[in-house]
């Protein structure tokens, strides 16, 4: 992509009413533009990188068996009534048509998934099944202030799996969890794992999974050496404490952010709409259900924030919108041969083929954030070599131009 065609261009200011880093940055970057507190709409530069985050997340629900789906986020009143959900949940948006007619805007989605799956698994051979969606949830927050951290409207992978025992459940359980944390990881992010109550509606075990990061709206104590980790809200510990689990070290607490979370929901949903399926012996039985929520945008967020240096964004090579950034000092002639050669080798190029300074196009690759910059100019084609930094790294190496793209 040629940066004189990409349709956002790099700003100096974030509106004055936005307080958090990630959306600062994204803002200023191009990657997103703010519609009001807590909305925001995707950018060529920001949907690029939402796209491979949702599709890390789409690979591994796919590897353990959940089917994708896209349920309406328009809903009838009717399930959200027989659930509780229409009085109890208080960040549920509720619209009344011309007609009179009420619905909600989907926060969550039991509501739809659990007539849905009743009116396909009959009997105990149906199950156990997980299916799963990722798209657009929207909540009547109060405070909407961490940018795409907490949005009104934002991205969410929610699965639910519904199972005819306990057993059954707790496995899935653990192969979910499990691939939750090769999602973080592959994120570049480090997460940790607390354990909490269950919610609104259950008295089961949840986990959440925590980033530490100083923007995060949750407090959490945690064990250095071991993988003990709680909300501070409900811990019966406080920091200093040694840890329960270990006894080696001493608890610390920080700030965190929820990038996601699992609920043993029991029989809450499959009772609320009478949905049985017929056991091996013949007995109608409720199934057991969880549920697994994961904000796709929030962790987006929460990426830029833990990542970002004063510089800019810092983007990990698995969710960068471009691999390179090739920038032209002095010399477009032959950085437009290198663009096309990296191009045509399947890398994929954001070309800085602007008629800018070059302490102008060196500012914006920081703030842009992609992995691997580099540089060509008259200087370095006088020996054969392109500049290429890490954006993670203090100096940049030198690449013969023949070895460029396989060294990218
Ligand atoms: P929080 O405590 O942060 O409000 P929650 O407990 O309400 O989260 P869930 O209802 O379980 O969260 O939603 C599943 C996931 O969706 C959360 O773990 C989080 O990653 C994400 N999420 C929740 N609310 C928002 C929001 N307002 N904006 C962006 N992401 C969100
Ligand atoms: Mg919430």
């Amino acid at each position: 992509m040629r940066q004189t065609q990409l349709f956002t261009k790099t700003k100096k200011l974030a509106p004055k009413d936005e307080m958090s880093k990630n959306a600062e940055l994204l803002i200023r970057g191009g990657f997103v533009h703010k519609e009001m507190a807590g909305v925001y709409s995707f950018l060529p530069l920001g949907l690029r990188v939402l796209n491979k985050i949702e599709n890390i997340v789409r690979a591994e629900m796919n590897a353990i068996g959940g089917q994708e789906i896209r349920v309406a986020t328009l809903h009838p009143s009717d399930p959200w009534k027989k659930t509780g959900g229409w009085d109890k949940i208080d960040v549920l948006f509720k619209l009344t048509s011309r007609t009179e007619n009420e619905y909600a805007l989907g926060q969550s989605e039991e509501e739809i998934v659990t007539p849905l799956v009743q009116e396909y698994a009959f009997s105990y051979r149906d199950l156990p099944l997980a299916v799963y969606q990722i798209g657009q949830k929207y909540r009547d927050e109060l405070r909407a202030k961490s940018g795409i951290m907490r949005g009104r409207e934002f991205g969410m992978k929610d699965m639910y799996s519904f199972h005819t025992n306990q057993t059954d459940f707790n496995r899935f359980y653990e192969i979910v969890k499990k691939s939750y944390f090769n999602i973080y990881e592959r994120c570049g992010l480090n997460a940790k794992v607390t354990e909490a109550s269950g919610g609104n509606f259950s008295e089961k075990i949840s986990y959440e999974f925590m980033v530490l990061t100083e923007a995060g709206e949750d407090d959490i104590l945690y064990c250095e050496i071991c993988e003990y980790c709680v909300n501070l809200e409900i811990a019966k510990a406080k920091e200093g404490d040694a840890c329960p689990k270990c006894q080696k070290s001493k608890l610390r607490s920080a700030k965190a952010s929820e990038v996601g979370n699992v609920f043993d929901l029991g029989q809450k949903y499959a009772k609320d709409f009478g949905f049985t399926y017929m056991d091996e012996a013949g007995t109608r039985t409720f199934p057991l259900m969880g549920c697994y929520g994961m904000g796709t945008t929030r962790l987006m967020g929460v990426i830029v924030e833990a990542l970002s240096d004063v510089s800019g964004i810092v983007w990990p090579e698995s969710v960068a919108p471009f691999r390179v950034h090739l920038l032209s000092l002095d010399a477009n002639e032959q950085a437009e041969e290198i663009y096309k050669q990296l191009t045509d080798a399947g890398v994929e190029v954001l070309y800085d083929d602007r008629d800018a300074r070059a302490g102008e196009k060196f500012a914006d690759s920081d703030l842009i954030g992609i992995p691997y910059r580099v540089v060509i100019s008259q200087r370095s084609l006088a020996s054969g070599l392109a500049e290429v930094k890490r954006r993670t790294a203090k100096s940049a190496e030198m690449v013969p131009l023949g070895e460029l793209p396989n060294f990218l």
